[in-house]
């Protein structure tokens, strides 16, 4: 396997940073999690564009402009011959000292991981999940915005322990108002009196990909779409329910803390939109 790392495609075992390294040592840096589909990297600019959002708001210049990005992106997927791939972008803060300071960082450091992807088993795509809300909360966003993708997954990793603790694949996260923020790593979505509904990123979700290409597919299938406030009882009481996100795609979820949602099967508006979404990742992007 070939990595991009600062400049240079190196292999697997020579791909490596300094314990130094601020990304390391403090979680200071941002990401992508990138899809690329029969040789079409779906959204890659929108994905540039989020990356750019997430350095710009914790203050990291970016060594590369957008075209070098996008080029480095796609040479790491021809250099893998890959046509299917996970695609991991990260930018981290670089070397510094002990402290924080990221001002005596000088150099940040830019890699790109090709690889292959991990999914979920696939017939939970056919008879949906079973989802736990977990105790942790949502990180507040005067705390640290969701909305920035940064290497501090923290708050994400304690969601992902607890579900598993409750055996469960993925977990609602609560803001810390109550309000349901998104999950561990995917977006939330119900569908009640056929509409689809989701919670907006000032309730704690992360602005996911897969999440703004549902707006323009609902609108495709002339189903309404709107963000909303949403509590547990919103998910309790709604016909549909479904997750989004770069590695998920489109999952439906069936059951939450034990309860079926719905009739407990994935249902029609889910499948349709799964099938819409199957059919833009091949389209929607950049040929490498
Ligand atoms: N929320 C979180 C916390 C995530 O980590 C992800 C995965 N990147 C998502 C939502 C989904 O975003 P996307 O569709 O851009 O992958």
């Amino acid at each position: 396997m070939k990595i991009y790392l600062d400049g240079k495609f190196v292999d697997s075992a020579e791909a490596k940073v300094s314990v130094f390294d601020h990304g390391l040592l403090y979680g200071d840096g941002v990401f992508e999690g990138i899809r690329l589909y029969s040789g079409n990297i779906f959204r890659l600019d929108e994905h540039l564009e989020r990356l750019e959002y997430s350095a710009k708001a914790i203050m990291l210049q970016i060594p590369l402009t957008r075209a070098e990005l996008s080029e480095v992106v796609c040479e790491t997927c021809r250099q893998n011959g890959l046509q299917d791939a996970y695609i991991r972008l990260v930018v981290t803060r670089g070397v510094g000292d002990l402290g924080l300071a990221p001002w005596l960082c000088p150099k940040p450091s830019l890699f790109v991981i090709a690889s292959k992807i991990s999914l979920y088993p696939p017939e939970h795509y056919e008879n949906g999940l079973a989802i736990v809300t977990v105790p942790t909360r949502r990180i507040n966003p005067a705390a640290l915005p969701p909305t920035i993708k940064s290497l501090n997954y923290m708050n994400n990793i304690l969601g992902k322990i607890e579900a598993r603790q409750f055996g469960a694949l993925e977990a609602i996260m609560l803001n810390d108002q109550g309000y349901v923020a998104e999950c561990t790593a995917d977006n939330v979505f119900i569908v009640h009196k056929g509409e689809i509904i989701t919670p907006s990123a000032s309730q704690g979700a992360l602005k996911g990909i897969t999440r703004s290409s549902i707006f323009s597919i609902a609108q495709e299938l002339k189903v309404p779409i709107r963000e909303c406030d949403m509590t547990r009882y919103d998910i309790w009481v709604a016909d549909e329910c479904f997750l989004t996100g770069s590695g998920a795609e489109v999952i439906p979820a069936v059951k939450l803390d034990g309860r079926e949602i719905g009739n407990g099967k994935p249902g029609p508006i889910t499948r349709s939109v799964l099938a819409a979404f199957r059919r833009r990742v091949l389209v929607e992007g950049t040929r490498i």
